[in-house]
């Protein structure tokens, strides 16, 4: 059997270097930094959202871009044989809210050492500290690869090689995009690369008043000018820059492509139980009932106490004005305004803060039924170095999963 070098101990490229040892293959696992999979350590707040409890089809519907290339990758390793893989490995896993699959414990340190047990099992060879500087091919016309060069110096030979890099997000954990520039440096065309899953700036200053709250139940529309972007319902958060949240982590995906038309309209309905019209009846009731008091005073029922000024600032009632002094034409206005409030999206955050990196290594390139280059045999790919994203919910991580698996499963 032959000899397999991995580069990077990241959640692809551990799976790969495991499923390639078990296919008897003598495979080393090469990582730059002090210890394996950093990024898996952060995942899901510390507790590693593994995989979704779903079945392919569903997996398909939560890849963001270039779906169709994961076909076989999901259909060869999909959710139930990831779980089946890490209960093997005698982790035990529980499913939360939407599928999402965790370990028991709670700790993401526990999936790791089930794949550090796993490979020293396998008797994969890892050697950390070991950062390579390019892959080395043979061949002109057609052409091989034929090994790695470590930054050292140090050239190690292989008759195939598994580039697990990740991609640019969060670069502390190791992911600082290597793995693109080796893919350009051997003719392979990588997209552009944005974050995404990320927060937004907005233009709005005013919001750093609203730091630290978040809206629960509230429904988050982002348009183009009149066209329609997203729509959806749950849960965001005000930062000290602009909105965050698993509502605006999901539309920063679904988005994504209209990041050069930035500035985005978005809108909340602050009630969208309720329909204007019974939502006017609401607002009387309140205003019944405070109706000496000033308008900032009357709206606790309503509103949580921090987004009651960002309100007040953007209704056209004065603050001290008295509720039974507002005009029917001023209150229907206001009804408005909570079904309606308005904010701009300015631009994303940053790499830093961005789960995942929209763009990579061209599926194109790529065989989907292996992950072997097109233009260099010998050559695999896996996980977030690949032009493929998805939602939050445990999709991203199968996604790297799956194409280990099979980049793996193929040599
Ligand atoms: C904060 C955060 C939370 C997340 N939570 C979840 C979640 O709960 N569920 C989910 O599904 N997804 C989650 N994700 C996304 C998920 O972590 C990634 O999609 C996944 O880790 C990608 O795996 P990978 O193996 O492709 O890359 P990585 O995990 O980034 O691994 C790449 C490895 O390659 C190494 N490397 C890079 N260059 C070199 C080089 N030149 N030489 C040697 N080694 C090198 C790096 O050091 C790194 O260890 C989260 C991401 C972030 C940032």
């Amino acid at each position: 059997m032959g000899k397999v070098i991995v580069i990077g101990g990241g959640a692809a490229g551990m799976m790969a270097a495991i499923r390639a040892a078990r296919n008897g293959h003598r495979v080393t696992l090469l990582e730059q930094n002090e210890k394996l999979g950093k990024k898996l350590y952060i995942t899901g707040k510390g507790r590693c959202n593994i995989t979704n409890d779903c079945d392919t089809e569903n997996l398909l519907n939560n890849v963001v871009r270039n779906s169709k290339f994961l076909y076989s990758a999901f259909y060869s390793f999909d959710s139930q044989k990831v779980m089946e893989f890490f209960k093997d490995q005698g982790l035990a896993i529980k499913t939360e809210r939407g599928g999402r699959v965790f370990p028991q414990s709670d700790h993401s340190s526990d999936v790791i050492r089930a794949l550090q047990k796993t490979l020293q099992q396998e008797e994969v060879k890892v050697q950390l500290h070991a950062q390579v500087a390019d892959i080395l091919t043979v061949g002109n016309e057609s052409r091989s690869v034929s090994g790695v060069c470590l930054t050292d110096g140090n050239v190690l030979r292989a008759e195939n090689v598994i580039l697990a890099t990740g991609g640019s997000s969060y670069a502390a954990t190791g992911s600082t995009g290597d793995g693109y520039r080796f893919a350009k440096n051997l003719g392979h065309t990588v997209t552009e690369c944005r974050p995404s899953l990320v927060p937004f700036e907005t233009a709005e200053e005013w919001v750093k008043n609203l730091q630290g709250l978040s809206l629960r139940n509230v429904t988050v529309s982002i348009r183009k000018g009149k066209k329609l972007l997203f729509k959806e319902f749950g849960e965001m958060l005000f930062t000290h820059f602009g909105v965050s949240g698993p509502l605006l982590i999901s539309a920063s995906s679904l988005v994504n492509d209209y990041m050069e038309d930035m500035p985005l309209a978005m809108e909340i309905d602050l009630k969208p139980a309720l329909a204007e019209e019974q939502l006017d009846k609401r607002v009387l009731r309140d205003f019944e009932e405070n109706k000496n008091r000033q308008f900032k005073n009357a709206l606790s029922k309503l509103f949580p106490t921090k987004l009651i000024p960002a309100i007040v600032h953007l209704s056209n009632i004065g603050g001290e004005e008295k509720v039974n002094a507002i005009s029917r034409e001023k209150r229907m206005e206001f009804v408005h305004l909570i079904k309606h409030f308005p904010l701009t999206l300015q631009k994303f955050r940053g790499f830093n803060e961005a789960i995942i990196t929209r763009g990579g290594v061209s599926t194109r390139e790529v065989n989907p039924s292996t992950m072997e280059s097109k233009m260099i045999s010998g050559l695999y790919f896996a996980g977030e170095v690949l032009d493929l994203d998805a939602l939050t919910g445990g999709y991203n991580l199968q996604i790297a999963w799956s194409t280990g698996y099979l980049a793996g499963d193929s040599i």
